[in-house]
């Protein structure tokens, strides 16, 4: 039978269908973390996030996000004369979002002098993740190279001013002309990058001042930044070296792009494999001391791969909330079957939760210099941060994007993409096994920091009877720190610092699931499965976004 409805009237008439998710400023409308920053003492300009969360949820940045995904980086290894000129072309909207981002502070605050400058940073962070996790490692990387430039004097006063000046110029030439930059890290080889012990690029000292390099790095992202901490194998072992992408003269310096990657996700951030043939590197920090330089950088990153999880939760779960807050099914909204409420709220604090650590955890970092406590509680929570939040992500996105039908596993949904790039970060910058051997490391090395990891939980002693019987199971898996138990004493120390915060700073709804839900004997395999009796209705409209 033929039917007499126009075709054009079918098309235009869209029921049961939710609103843009759209032009929402991304800081305000979240209670979470604005709490999460307050009650981490944080005396921070909030009118710099409130413009940066406003621009971050218009239209134009998630339009602008999911074109940089579809128009990936492209590798132009040579001019149209044969000549080599390792350029990639970027979507014009990259470098869009990579100047905002940049101009609102992201990598530079911490380094101004600021009190709360790593804590504003994380914020900044946070919130580009929620919408355009891609352009995070570029900046990610900026943001934590002076912690490494400081092992040479001379080169950070020259570099520190650039990344301070919180400017972005993506032409391709000498740093010295240049009004930015950006920094990127070449560690990772072919043979080994969990094990950094076995690089193969070596550096030669030359009579006239820079070493010269020569080898190949396996991973190498962001392969247009104005320099890379590289790690090198000079005549008195590793050592960390500043490889400019251009000499001082302006020639190309030794750095060939040989490919990119074609990645799961993160698609919008070229990661490369490089060679280095005779290029000139400058010694950072002393010789044979590199892994301990370099990881003083990736100490700083690691503190992004913690805020970044936090940020994809929360903004996968806004994305969900909004979406079955909008969409009925079987006479009522989503959001209203009691099945459904019951993963939101599960969903809701494991977000909340995340975003409280990650915010303590950045607090730390703008103690530490001045206060050894703060340089243990950090030493020892980033290892145990990045490891549990990277793997409880990965979990806590999909259900949401389940939230969505099957809508949320559709390219042109925010979801699908925050999907793919959720693993990431726990691969890079140590992945999950090194880390767990991390935390192990710090409590050998440094004394105080299982006393002054107690001292942190206990604050929180004394209000929930299954937390506080926790807590002193706790004390007897720290005794024992042995390699196989590597993995649950991480996750059993991530579960009570998460629950230790939510105690102090979150709502009772929210902290008693919490506790109930992840310590206690209602803890379920899947989100969603918790007691009937927890009061989702409050939990959930702490979560939704205050529009
Ligand atoms: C998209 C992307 C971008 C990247 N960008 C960069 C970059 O810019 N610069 C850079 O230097 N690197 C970069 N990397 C590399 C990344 O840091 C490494 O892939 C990572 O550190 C793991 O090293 P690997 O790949 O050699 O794995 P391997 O070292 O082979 O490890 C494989 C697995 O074995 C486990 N493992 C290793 N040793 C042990 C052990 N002793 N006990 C138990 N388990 C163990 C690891 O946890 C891991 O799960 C990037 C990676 C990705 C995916």
């Amino acid at each position: 039978m033929v039917s007499n409805v126009p075709h054009t009237a079918i098309s235009a008439e869209v029921p049961n269908q939710p609103p843009r998710f759209e032009n929402i400023n991304l800081f305000t409308s979240d209670r979470v973390l604005c709490d999460a920053i307050a009650c981490e003492g944080a005396v921070i300009e909030t009118a710099q996030l409130q413009e940066f969360g406003g621009f971050i949820g218009s239209a134009e940045m998630w339009h602008m996000a999911a074109a940089i995904h579809r128009h990936i980086p492209e590798l132009h290894a040579f001019d149209r004369y044969g000549r080599r000129i390792d350029q990639v072309e970027y979507h014009p909207a990259y470098h869009a979002v990579m100047q905002r981002a940049l101009e609102a502070g992201i990598a530079a605050t911490p380094w101004r002098g600021d009190a709360r400058g790593h804590t504003l940073h994380a914020a900044l962070e946070y919130l580009l993740a929620k919408v355009e996790p891609s352009t995070c490692c570029p900046v990610t990387m900026t943001y934590a190279a002076p912690a490494a430039l400081k092992h040479a004097p001379e080169i950070a006063g020259e570099w520190l001013p650039r990344i301070v000046a919180a400017k972005y110029d993506s032409c391709a030439r000498p740093a010295a002309r240049k009004a930015g930059v950006t920094v990127g890290m070449a560690m990772t080889e072919k043979q080994g990058g969990s094990d950094l012990r076995t690089n193969m690029t070596r550096a030669q000292a030359t009579a006239d001042g820079p070493y010269t390099l020569n080898g190949h790095k396996w991973f190498c992202s962001a392969p247009m930044s104005d320099a890379f901490l590289t790690l090198a194998q000079a005549p008195g072992g590793l050592t960390c070296f500043l490889v400019q992408r251009f000499r001082r003269n302006g020639e190309h310096n030794g750095i060939e792009v040989v490919r990119l990657k074609d990645k799961l996700g993160d698609r919008a951030n070229a990661s490369a494999e490089i060679e280095y043939h005779d290029a000139q590197g400058e010694q950072i920090g002393e010789e044979g001391r590199g892994l301990s330089t370099l990881l003083e950088m990736v100490h700083h990153t690691r503190l992004d791969c913690t805020v970044a999880p936090a940020a994809y939760m929360q903004s996968a779960l806004a994305q969900a909330l909004w979406h079955t807050q909008h969409r009925t099914a079987f006479g009522k909204k989503l959001a209203d079957h009691a099945l459904m409420r019951q993963v939101l709220a599960d969903l809701a604090i494991e977000a909340e939760a995340a975003t409280l650590l990650a915010f303590r955890l950045a607090r730390s970092f703008d103690e530490m210099s001045t206060n050894e406590q703060a340089q243990l509680f950090s030493r020892v929570a980033t290892p145990v941060a990045k490891y549990w939040l990277n793997k409880r992500v990965v979990g806590q996105v999909a259900e949401c994007m389940e939230c969505h039908g099957g809508a949320g596993y559709v390219e042109e949904w925010p979801i699908a993409r925050l999907y793919r790039q959720a693993p990431l970060n726990g691969i890079w910058e140590g992945s999950g096994n090194i880390i767990c051997l991390d935390v192990l490391r710090a409590f050998a090395r440094h004394a105080g920091a299982s006393d002054v990891l107690l001292a942190e939980l206990n604050l929180a002693r004394g209000v929930h009877t299954g937390f506080d019987q926790a807590l002193s199971e706790v004390h007897e898996t720290l005794r024992r720190p042995d390699e196989a138990n590597a993995r649950r004493l991480t996750e059993r120390i991530a579960l009570l610092l998460e629950a230790s915060l939510m105690l102090r700073h979150a709502p009772n709804a929210d902290a008693d699931l919490f506790c109930a839900a992840r310590l206690g004997d209602d803890v379920g395999l899947t989100y969603g499965a918790i007691s009937g009796s927890a009061d989702t209705g409050a939990i959930i409209a702490r979560a939704t976004p205050a529009v």
